[in-house]
């Protein structure tokens, strides 16, 4: 379906926990509550709501959380999701510490795509930044999500005085490696707001003056907003996803499923729309239309663009983990 500005919506993200095994900084500060897992949607629940997004043109599901897959059944979840008629892709995004113990079941079950989060190669910065000494069962995850063919992104979130040096290692994993490392801007959602963020635009120009041969890389690498270079010879590509200097919002085409089933038209805004609700209410006769319609309405509520560069129009006060990045 297209939403008031003409842009096709057919891409959700589905958050299923707003639990985690990290505690990054920037996302899931320590002392944060979580939800009841009664309030949680479950694993049923979430394929009726896919099934009534498919009818209003969503065709594209990513998971994410929290951490997918600290949720039990989450592989399960990948098979049911695609077994929905006209659901053409599931992808994942994971921070890779539990990717190596649940990939085998994930190909099994589908899964079209990976993506992990690895702000650092450093141990000490790791354990700094997540709060735990995790660096090797990620990078364990992403070789094994390499050699098993799936494709892999590597999403980077640079932070002033912790990771910034970090990019040219990061971007150089390209070279070898059939992956795509892509920097995301830093945005001002829950405690994101405390961070100067690094603008992509500065990180590229140090990139290409270290790389000039770096070439647009026009092929079509996935459902984000993604702007993609490749140095010369790499295996894979170098992505920028300029949220804050970029405005992609034109080419927008997602809506969001958070854990506790709150349908959101865009990250920068509180607003959403209530289908945990529809899903346990007494009328429990046209619940399926009931969940199609709030899927249109959710898609024909989209604003034109976000507000992060004006820090009094973000109305969106949750953290990170508990909206689903
Ligand atoms: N736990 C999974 C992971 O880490 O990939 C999935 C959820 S996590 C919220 C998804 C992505 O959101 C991560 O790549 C994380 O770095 C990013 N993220 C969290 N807070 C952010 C913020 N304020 N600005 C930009 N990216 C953010
Ligand atoms: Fe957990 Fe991902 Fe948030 Fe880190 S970014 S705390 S791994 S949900």
């Amino acid at each position: 379906m297209r939403d008031r500005f003409g842009r096709k919506i057919d891409y959700m993200r589905i958050s299923i926990t707003d639990r985690c095994n990290l505690r990054c900084r920037y996302c899931m500060p320590e002392g944060i509550e979580q939800a009841p897992m009664k309030e949680l949607l479950t694993y049923e629940e979430i394929v009726r709501v896919c099934r009534g997004a498919v009818r209003a043109g969503i065709c594209k599901l990513k998971i994410t959380g929290g951490e997918p897959l600290v949720r039990p059944g989450c592989p399960q979840l990948v098979k049911e999701l695609k077994s929905i008629t006209g659901i053409k892709q599931v992808t994942m995004t994971t921070n890779g510490i539990l990717l190596k113990k649940f990939l085998p079941e994930l190909l099994k079950n589908g899964l079209d795509a990976v993506n992990i989060s690895l702000d650092t190669m450093d141990r000490d910065t790791y354990r700094q930044i997540t709060g735990k000494d995790g660096l090797l069962q990620a990078a364990d995850g992403i070789r094994e999500a390499i050699e098993s063919g799936i494709r892999v992104k590597v999403n980077v979130v640079l932070q002033k005085g912790i990771n910034e040096a970090e990019w040219k290692g990061l971007a150089e994993l390209t070279r070898r490696n059939p992956l795509d490392v892509r920097f995301i801007e830093m945005m001002p959602i829950g405690d994101g707001k405390g961070y100067e963020t690094i603008y992509n635009e500065d990180v590229f120009a140090k990139l290409k003056a270290l790389e000039p041969g770096l070439c647009e890389d026009i092929s079509k690498h996935g459902n984000g907003p993604s702007v993609y270079y490749r140095i010369p010879g790499a295996k894979g590509s170098i992505g920028f996803i300029s949220a804050m200097h970029g405005k992609f919002c034109g080419n927008c085409n997602r809506i969001r499923l958070t854990s506790t089933g709150r349908l959101k038209p865009c990250l920068c805004f509180g607003d959403s729309l209530d289908v945990r609700k529809v899903l346990r209410g007494t009328e429990q006769e046209n619940v399926d239309e009931l969940l199609y319609q709030a899927v249109r309405e959710a898609i024909s509520m989209k604003p034109a663009h976000h507000k992060f560069e004006v820090s009094g129009d973000i109305t969106e006060c949750k953290k990170m983990v508990q909206i689903g990045g």
